[in-house]
């Protein structure tokens, strides 16, 4: 597990010649965060030891968090359920269609709502990578966890997601732009390494490269 920031960590379940796979560990004084569950049965022991590590157990998790339905992101969902009993919850559109892809109950966050857990978590829509895809801001961290909706590569450059892995590469590409209204330093991404410190003028560039 690497430490991203104070109470922000990061999980990595990639095995030997994988994409880098992620899961993130908030801990917060409202109980233990996590965004995105991996897929296989290793990431689910992976997340076991890193609680652990921090001293907290299965039950200290209040609340999970999903990006998007893709099943690198979801298909652990119905065992993280069992073991902690918390909530799991994605953008009203992907909602829905993470529930049907895996049976657990998943909760509907609206565009810009804000959950009151670690000094403040807004949900940002931005659609085209998949119907509800979702970044998540950290206002208190002023850091963006912005799963797929932008990838990277080991060098550290930043792309929009490939358009192989896309409802609509176009607007996926498009719709970066919403994460400009956001003051962040940080971010995270599933797929390529994650930027501590200057993220905002990365997404600028990037942003700028795709008019
Ligand atoms: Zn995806």
């Amino acid at each position: 597990m690497v430490k991203v920031l104070e109470n922000l960590y990061s999980i990595d379940h990639s095995e030997a010649g994988d994409h880098s796979l992620e899961t993130w560990v908030l801990n917060c004084k409202e109980g233990v965060v996590l965004v995105d569950g991996g897929m296989r049965e290793t990431a689910v022991e992976n997340i076991g030891e890193e609680l652990k590590s921090m001293g907290k157990g299965w039950r200290d998790v209040k609340l999970i968090l999903v990006t998007h339905k893709h099943g690198d992101h979801v298909k652990n969902l119905p065992r993280l359920v069992e073991l902690t009993g918390a909530p799991v919850k994605a953008e009203e559109h992907e909602a829905p269609l993470i529930e049907a892809a895996v049976g657990v109950k998943v909760g509907k966050l609206k565009h810009k709502q804000v959950l009151d857990f670690c000094g403040g978590v807004e949900v940002i829509h931005v659609p085209g990578h998949s119907e509800g895809n979702a970044c998540y801001y950290l206002r208190k961290y002023k850091a963006l966890i912005a799963g797929d909706t932008i990838f990277g590569d080991p060098q550290g450059s930043l792309n929009p997601p490939p358009e192989r892995y896309c409802l609509d590469v176009g607007q996926a590409t498009r719709e970066i732009r919403r994460l400009l209204d956001y003051e962040f330093d940080h971010m995270l991404i599933t797929h390529g390494k994650d930027i501590v410190g200057g993220a905002k003028e990365k997404v600028e560039r990037l942003v700028e490269e795709h008019r």
